[in-house]
């Protein structure tokens, strides 16, 4: 044992080593709440269409290393000046990961606290100094006094504000993120990983500061097991992560279908709306129940507090009845005593509040 863990202490990073594996829970047999999936699939008509482009795909060659019909697809969807450039991710995580790869050492990368697990995870494993500001306990909005102190005094290389911001489901304040975008001499990254159900962008806004950068994923729309993510902004920014960027790194199957699904807008339209009405419905319900505080969400997910010291034993009844949610309550601080549900199907979210009624 002392020869393979010797081994294993001289060839890795310190970083590396303190770190643990992200983990993933087991939703295997339950109703899945803990991802921010979107619960439907496609009618057997579109999955038939879809299969129709996938059967020109060249598998024995390698994928388009630009992806330009995909771009393309990309920049009419969202409206993007052509002034602007897009660099595709396998999934958004992919992009945060190779933004930071190309950051000298040890410089500083600051998020708010809580926010988003990736930020943090890929900093901590790549050496740079990750800052998490916490936010304002009232109201999960940014505490704009620490963000400017924070800012001024580290000088962070990367800003990442999502928007909403996931595990909260708030939409930051504009005015705090258009200060923090003037008073940041490093990147600003705008992550709208949630957009579909904000209705809020700062897409319009990458004309006005060259250091915006606004990312974007197809998971949460309803495309997560396509793994793409996109980033817009300066092209001479896009041109530096596209040499840290692995050249075939969005495979034949996801160029073709998510460029399928994305030149099909209605596919989504319906499907979304129907989640942010759940999201009202399921955000009433919660706040009916005896004891629960529910936050205010433009995502597809739900957060809400329990009763002190309760937030597990929950969880695990809840799931014991066949519901998989997420547990941040071992987070502590702003969310201790906190879990986060994924908006379902009506019958899903129904199963959740009855599990959810049946726990407190
Ligand atoms: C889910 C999520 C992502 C990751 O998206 P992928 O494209 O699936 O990697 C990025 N940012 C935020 C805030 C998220 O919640």
């Amino acid at each position: 044992m002392t020869k393979i863990n010797n081994l294993i202490s001289t060839i890795f990073r310190k970083e590396v080593l303190a770190m643990e594996a992200y983990k993933i829970a087991d939703a295997k047999g339950l109703i899945k709440l803990d991802a921010m999936e979107n619960p439907y699939s496609w009618s057997d008509d579109i999955k038939k269409d879809w299969l129709k482009t996938l059967k020109d795909c060249h598998l024995n060659r390698y994928p388009d290393p630009q992806a330009a019909h995909l771009i393309d697809t990309i920049k009419q969807l969202n409206q993007l000046p052509e002034q602007f450039e897009v660099l595709l991710g396998n999934g958004s995580d992919e992009i945060i990961q190779l933004l930071l790869m190309a950051l000298p050492q040890a410089v500083s990368v600051l998020a708010p606290d809580p926010g988003f697990v990736m930020y943090k995870q890929l900093s901590d494993c790549l050496g740079l100094n990750y800052l998490g500001i916490p936010l304002c306990a009232d109201n999960f909005d940014l505490d704009m006094p620490a963000m400017r102190e924070a800012i001024e005094r580290y000088q962070p290389a990367v800003i990442f504000l999502a928007y909403p911001n996931n595990p909260t489901g708030n939409l930051f304040s504009e005015s705090a993120i258009l200060e923090i975008i003037q008073i940041a001499n490093g990147l600003v990254v705008i992550d709208e990983a949630y957009a579909p159900f904000a209705n809020a962008s700062f897409i319009n806004m990458l004309g006005q500061y060259t250091n915006l950068l606004v990312m974007r994923t197809v998971s949460k729309l309803g495309l997560a097991g396509l793994r793409l993510g996109y980033i817009m902004g300066h092209p001479k920014i896009i041109e530096q992560l596209n040499k840290v960027r692995l050249p075939y790194n969005i495979n034949t199957l996801t160029q073709s279908s998510a460029d399928f699904a994305l030149s099909n807008k209605f596919l989504f339209e319906q499907q979304t709306e129907s989640i942010c009405k759940e999201r009202s419905i399921l955000f009433k319900k919660l706040n009916e129940l005896d004891g629960i505080i529910a936050y205010p969400s433009a995502a597809n997910f739900i957060l809400f507090r329990t009763p002190k010291n309760k937030a597990t034993e929950i969880f695990l009844s809840i799931r014991e009845q066949g519901v998989l949610i997420k547990n941040l309550s071992n987070h502590g601080r702003l969310l201790s005593d906190c879990l986060r549900v994924t908006i379902g199907t009506p019958q899903e979210n129904i199963a959740f509040l009855t599990a959810l009624r049946k726990s407190l």
